[in-house]
């Protein structure tokens, strides 16, 4: 959880140099698509992986994630929403160990 934090904030300060407590901000609000956990039964299960899981963490959302990261205006939410997802997949594979 600590990381979800940290990581779009390393990554903030090596692309944005000078305004990027903002893109961290940005980066940061993504963690709302972890709004979709509400959806499912139980809420919390910590021995579940979320990715293909829930519907903001499947497959085909992860793909448009992607591609958002071509346009210009909407880079920062994408990698943010990448970055979470890369930092939920490494939890996933952690359970699998
Ligand atoms: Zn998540």
């Amino acid at each position: 959880m600590v990381l979800h934090f940290a990581a779009p904030g390393i990554a903030a300060r090596c692309f944005y140099r000078e305004k990027w407590k903002k893109q961290w901000l940005v980066m940061i609000s993504t963690m709302i698509v972890d709004l979709d956990h509400l959806l499912a039964t139980p809420v919390l299960d910590i021995n579940r992986c979320s990715i293909g899981f829930h519907p903001f963490h499947s497959y085909v959302a992860i793909g448009i994630y992607a591609c958002l990261f071509f346009f210009p205006g909407l880079r920062v939410v994408s990698l943010g929403l990448l970055i979470h997802m890369f930092l939920d997949y490494t939890d996933c594979v952690w359970m699998g160990m």
